[in-house]
């Protein structure tokens, strides 16, 4: 907690029944892409844990996008209303890839947050496309942003058939396609769990992609 800063939660959004965005003023300024620690007073996790931003660096107003987990951090970022005070320290990390490059986003549930940051960031006007995995429809986030935005998006359903909906396909996403399909010049962002970042960093390198233009970010093992 020591030299933490203090913010008011100024607006909540209950992005799908897990997922949970709080808004603050933003304190500082960071990179798109960043990340923050929440510190929880008493907590005996001193150090705190590790939330991307999912606010845009020009943002008015700075976000975390929390999955509840029912553990201690994400049950209590996630049960914040407005009016709370949270602490959290500056922000840190290195995601952005600051290229001119096609984006390429692959990504499941609320990873989504430090891709939104890079590719709808001021001056990030290359092409971008995102393959997005959810386990049904129900659990998007950022789909009116999304919908708003000049990102193709692919959604993939993992656990509801999504036959004729638009932009929509049932099942998991085929890494080996993606690399087939997007521009040869390419820039990966991926973002999730371990094990998702690991799978899909090794079928992209195994498909040519040389690891300068992988950029990865893991929130948990699982
Ligand atoms: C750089 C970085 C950025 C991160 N950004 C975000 C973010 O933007 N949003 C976010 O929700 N989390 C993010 N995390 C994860 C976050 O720091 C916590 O680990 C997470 O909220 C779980 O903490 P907890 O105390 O609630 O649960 P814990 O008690 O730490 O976790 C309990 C168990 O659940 C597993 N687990 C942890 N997180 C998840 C999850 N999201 N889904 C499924 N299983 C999980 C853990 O491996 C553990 O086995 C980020 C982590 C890092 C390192």
């Amino acid at each position: 907690m020591r030299d933490s800063l203090s913010v008011e939660i100024v607006k909540t959004r209950q992005e799908n029944p897990e997922v949970t965005t709080l808004y603050f003023a933003r304190p500082f300024d960071f990179t798109a892409g960043q990340y923050i620690s929440v510190f929880i007073p008493d907590s005996p996790v001193r150090t705190g844990k590790a939330y991307s931003l999912s606010s845009r660096p020009f943002d008015e107003l700075a976000s975390i996008t929390v999955k509840n987990i029912g553990g201690e951090f994400s049950s209590y970022l996630c049960s914040r209303r407005v009016g709370d005070v949270i602490h959290i320290s500056r922000a840190y990390g290195d995601f952005n890839p600051r290229t001119n490059r096609p984006l390429v986003g692959i990504v499941a549930g609320c990873g989504l947050g430090p891709i939104w940051s890079v590719m709808s960031d001021e001056g990030v006007t290359q092409d971008k496309t995102l393959y997005f995995s959810h386990k049904t429809p129900d659990y998007t986030v950022f789909d009116e942003e999304l919908v708003r935005s000049d990102i193709t998006v692919r959604h993939f359903s993992t656990q509801q058939h999504v036959e004729g909906v638009e932009g929509w396909s049932s099942g998991r996403f085929n890494v080996d396609t993606i690399a087939r399909e997007v521009a040869g010049n390419a820039h990966f962002l991926v973002c999730g769990s371990v094990s998702f970042v690991r799978d899909v960093w090794q079928k992209l390198t195994a498909n040519g992609v040389g690891v300068e233009r992988i950029s990865t970010e893991t929130f948990f093992e699982s």
